[in-house]
This record gives C-alpha cells, structure tokens and sequence, in this order.
C-alpha cells in the first residue's frame, strides 16, 4: 500500500502538510528522515529512534549490498525485521555513492558547495572526464569496493534488484549524483543517462514497493525544467531531488520552484540529504515534504547537542560544572534525567553512552521542530 494525501496547503508559501501511508505505516510531512545507512541509526538501537518520534528512515542499497548483501537481509525477513524497526523504511540507490566515491572523494567534495565547501573556480569537471576509482558508463557505474578493492557493478537494474530483496517501502531509482563543480555540457549528458536509467528502474521493477524517480540538472534551470518534466513524465509513485542545489539557500530555493512547479502536486517530493536545522523552514516553505540528512546524529558522535536555535560543544570543559539538563524545553529522557555535566564527562571520556545519550536528545530535537513546523502550517504561520 502506498497513498499521499495532501492534507493542508498554506496559502502563505508552497508548504504544505500531508499523510504518506505505507504497509508500515503512515508518515506525516514535512518530515524529517534520519540516515540508517548500514540498517542502523548509528548508537541507536531501533526501539529507541522509535521513541524520538522518528517516523522512517533511510538505509543504502550500495552498503548493504556489500555489507552484509541483501541475500542475507533477505533470509531475515527483509530489512525491516533484520534491524527490527516495524515503521516505514526508504532505500537509497547508489546513486549518491557514484558521486562519494567518486568526484567527491578524489578533489574532497562535498554535494553541495557551499561556506567553507566553496568550490575553486578552475576545478571546473568538464565532459568526459572520469573520476579515479569510479567508472561511469552508459549502462552503470564500476565501482572498487572500498572493503576489499574488488570492482563491482551497479546499474538501475542491480540497485533495483537490491532494493527489491531489501524491502523497504520506498525505493529511489539509480542516478548519477553530479558533482557540484560538473559543467553545463557534463551535467546535460549525465541528465540523459539518469532519464534513461529512471526508465530502467521503473521498467525493473516487479515487487509492490513505491519507487521514486530523481530529478538533476544541478543549477542549470533549462536542464532542471527538462529533468522534472522527464521524471514527471514516467508515473513514479514521488519525486527525490538530487545533486548540486546552489551556493547559497537562495539558488535551493529556485531549484526547488523551477522543479517543482513542473511535477504533479498530489505526489510526495523529497529532498536528499539536506536538512540542517536552518535549512528546514526555508525548504518546507519551498514545497519539500520528506529530507534526510545526517546532522543529528554526525554532530552528536563529535558531542554537540542542538538546543534552542544553538549547538553547544559538551567536549568543552565548563560543561563539566553544569548542572542544568541539555535543554529545559525539550521533553526527552535524556532532558529529563541527566544533567549536562554528565554527558559532558561521557563525551570527554569516549563513552559510548554519551554519544547514544546525544543522538537520542538530537533526533527528538529534529523530529519535534518538524513536527512543530506541521503545526505552523496547520495554523496558517508557515
Ligand atoms: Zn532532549
């Protein structure tokens, strides 16, 4: 099963709150989708990420094709009984990872380029150009293992087939993620090849599982116009949008118009991998109903804590002498029983506690500002 409704529409902005059912489940939008990239929130075990209010999450085809391969996730019953989470589940196709291990790895890229992510303006990657240890194809990407330097294959059909023995409720077809620094010409070729693998990926399929198509076109508005339109064009059951989004929120923002206003209102959209908490409102305000990001958690294994609008570093040493909880506001039983100053010690001592303590205050923190923004647009404030 898998159905959207559009509950509430603001009539201040392009925001809007909506119902995605599943077999698992009903997600409520705009939500946020923490990353379980190896079936795991890292130092979380499931039933608590259930108790920070998350509502799905977000695993990766291409890592748990390698580890530990979906034939054994499969002989488990599927992803959802191997990590033991019974709430809605998103695989991601691989495609991100053609740009990780590829472009992004060899010049220390990052998706989006941005602060001090700028990118140098002669590192320009122009058309045929390949990264080092990934090839791009017509077909499908040779990658090397980065466990054990074997060369592996991945195209739509083998990350459709992963995602299918995987069994989460949401697939994304197989795209080549560009590199923020891609020229026109490159980012224009590399558009036609994921149309074609988009049409693969759909043409795949055999299971139940909704499956999203991805949009690119980096920050060249016709290519971004042309690919919403192809996308939009195949019957997907929603929409991710993927690559580069602009130097600045700004740019996100036009790309998310220029997407947007092409693609069927009544389907879901997703964003990949944005979501730092100053990012939340501007996108939602921009249409964005579902976005995954890594910030809770990857902020918490290195001791910061979002509270109120601020990040506070536990690793610093007057913590040790606090003795209020992490934030007075928040609900959390982390909030509730433990006091900044013990954390803080975990933390200073590479405890594994701290940092579970940590991510489990972050994840709630996300989920209940999100859950508030519903509220906001419920109310005619967003
Ligand atoms: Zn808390």
């Amino acid at each position: 099963m898998f159905r959207f409704r559009v509950l509430k529409k603001s009539k201040r902005s392009n925001a809007r709150v909506g119902l995605l059912e599943t077999n698992h489940g009903a997600i409520e939008t705009p939500s946020f989708v923490p990353v379980a990239t190896h079936a795991a929130v890292k130092s979380l075990v499931s039933e608590l990420v259930e108790e920070t209010g998350t509502q799905v999450v977000i695993a990766n085809a291409f890592h748990l094709h390698l580890k530990p391969g979906e034939k054994t996730i499969r002989s488990s019953g599927g992803l959802h009984a191997f990590m033991n989470w019974s709430r809605p589940i998103m695989t991601d196709s691989g495609g991100y990872q053609v740009f990780s291990l590829g472009f992004g790895r060899d010049l220390r890229l990052k998706k989006v380029a941005r602060g001090k992510n700028a990118l140098a303006r002669n590192d320009i990657i122009e058309l045929g150009v390949q990264p080092k240890s990934v090839t791009i194809t017509q077909k499908g990407v040779y990658f090397r293992s980065p466990i054990n330097g074997d060369m592996l294959f991945l195209g739509p059909r083998e990350s459709i087939m992963i995602q299918e023995r995987l069994g989460a409720d949401i697939m994304f077809a197989f795209d080549e993620c560009t590199p923020p620094n891609a020229s026109y010409e490159y980012v224009a070729v590399s558009v036609e090849r994921t149309h074609r693998w988009a049409k693969t990926s759909l043409e795949t399929k055999k299971s139940s599982q909704a499956l999203f198509g991805i949009m690119h076109g980096s920050t060249f508005r016709d290519l971004r116009e042309k690919s919403a339109d192809f996308i939009n064009s195949l019957g997907f059951d929603g929409f991710g949008i993927g690559g580069d989004l602009g130097a600045s929120m700004r740019s996100t923002q036009q790309i998310l118009k220029w997407s947007f206003d092409r693609v069927d209102v009544l389907k879901p959209r997703h964003l990949l991998g944005i979501g730092h908490l100053t990012d939340i409102i501007p996108i939602v305000k921009y249409g964005v109903d579902l976005f995954d990001c890594t910030a809770p958690t990857h902020y918490a294994r290195r001791g910061i804590a979002f509270v109120s609008n601020k990040a506070l570093d536990l690793r610093k040493r007057r913590f040790l002498k606090d003795q209020h909880s992490l934030n007075r506001y928040c609900n959390c039983f982390v909030c509730k029983s433990y006091t900044r100053s013990y954390i803080s010690h975990l933390i200073r001592a590479n405890e594994i506690t701290g940092l579970q303590l940590l991510t489990f205050h972050n994840l709630y923190y996300f989920n209940e500002y999100v859950k508030r923004i519903r509220e906001d647009i419920r109310k005619g404030r967003v």
